[in-house]
């Protein structure tokens, strides 16, 4: 029989699942639990499990003839010392429930989705999956903040990286569309979806990157709103007299392109553009200046890049944003091919005209496939056996 793993990311109010062939990369299935815990949703993390389960029936596939050999589970923070793909026992939930504040919003709805899925599939090995794990070896300039070291040193305070999974499995994608060592590129990877993040990759490692202690720092996202001075949480605080996780939650919830422009998907943002709606223009301005801001300082870090890539929701579907971001760059070896770039496509494509020295693609992002495939190397078992 065949060998799947079932990979899960657990939200607070959802569970993303799907099963997966991590040799062959075949989807077998894969859907998504929402409204955990509201109204009409599932009561709770281990009723959605079972609606899992269920859709996963109803689809035909009996779990008993899945040919499971694995649960593969996305964590979003691995705090200090979990960065490897771990096999999860009681020892590492408990590590992972130290963790919570690090990751309040992320990492203990997926500590309740790994304790519902072990209950559930008891027989089965549990691995966790860290967004961290990529950086974990970030250069310390890279990864230090210039704070207090001693602060930083008791409180595990650095630049962690986010999105991992994807940046990692992107860079060796481009590789390998190219048909060239991941050793000779250096690389900038841009994952923009509703969260949005860049990496440089020199190598295979990556140098830098633009998510910080949390999720937060970096590019405009969806509702998040990327690098803001700090002061104005200090401000917000002592003289709006905001509660802290007031303030928290409107950084993480209503900032961002919706905090600017009242719609966080962009095929709208676009629309209301379009019909002239100034806050959703100047949201998109500065979604872009953000965007440029960091390419320019990724290109000063590596020198200059073999390869830019876009990835995830944004990133792979919309080209007025793959121009906007790179247009005028020709002096920096930067120069997108404007038909390639309007022309639709699904799978992995090269966007940049012919003969400019920097190769610009769109590689359509695998987080599932990554983590299941993470799932069999630690498992040490080769894929597709048995
Ligand atoms: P996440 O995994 O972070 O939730 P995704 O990578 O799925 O996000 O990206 C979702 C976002 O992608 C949507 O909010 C929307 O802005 C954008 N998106 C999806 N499809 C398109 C499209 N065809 N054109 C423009 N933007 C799109």
């Amino acid at each position: 029989m065949t060998r799947t793993v079932l990979v899960l990311n657990s939200g607070s109010s959802s569970v993303k699942y799907a099963v997966l062939e991590p040799d062959s990369g075949v989807l077998i299935a894969d859907g998504i639990v929402e409204r955990i815990g509201q109204d009409g949703g599932a009561r709770d993390h281990a009723a959605a499990m079972k609606e899992v389960f269920d859709s996963l029936a109803a689809d035909g596939h009996q779990l008993e003839d899945l040919g499971l050999m694995a649960v593969g589970h996305r964590v979003v923070h691995g705090g200090p010392d979990l960065y490897r793909p771990t096999i999860v026992d009681e020892a590492v939930i408990d590590r992972l429930k130290e963790l919570g504040p690090l990751a309040p919003l992320h990492n203990p709805p997926a500590v309740l989705g790994i304790e519902v899925a072990r209950d559930a599939l008891p027989d089965l090995p549990h691995v966790a999956v860290f967004d961290t794990a990529f950086f974990h070896d970030l250069p310390a300039a890279a990864a230090t903040y210039a704070i207090d070291a001693e602060v930083a040193r008791d409180w595990n305070i650095r630049r962690y990286g986010f999105h991992g999974t994807s940046h990692q499995y992107v860079s060796e994608q481009a590789a390998a569309f190219l048909d060239v060592p991941l050793e000779s590129l250096s690389q900038i990877v841009l994952h923009l979806g509703n969260g949005a993040s860049v990496s440089a990759i020199v190598g295979g490692r990556p140098v830098e990157t633009s998510m910080g202690l949390t999720p937060m720092e970096g590019l405009v996202m969806g509702t998040r709103s990327g690098d803001v001075d700090p002061g104005v949480i200090f401000y917000l605080w002592r003289e709006a007299g905001m509660p802290v996780e007031d303030i928290e939650s409107m950084l993480n919830r209503r900032s961002g392109v919706r905090g600017l422009g009242g719609e966080v998907d962009f095929r709208e943002l676009h629309r209301r553009i379009e019909s002239g709606d100034d806050a959703a223009e100047l949201a998109y301005e500065v979604y872009i200046h953000r965007l440029r801001k960091y390419i320019g300082a990724y290109l000063a870090i590596l020198g200059s890049a073999d390869v830019i890539t876009f990835t995830a929701g944004v990133g792979e579907n919309d080209a007025v944003v793959r121009r906007d971001a790179l247009t005028g760059l020709a002096a920096f070896g930067i120069e997108i091919d404007e038909h390639l770039n309007d022309s639709p496509g699904r799978g992995a494509r090269r966007i940049s005209a012919d003969g400019a020295p920097t190769t610009v693609l769109v590689i359509p992002t695998d987080e599932e496939l990554a983590i299941a495939r993470a799932c069999t190397g630690v498992l040490g078992a080769r894929p597709g056996d048995g």
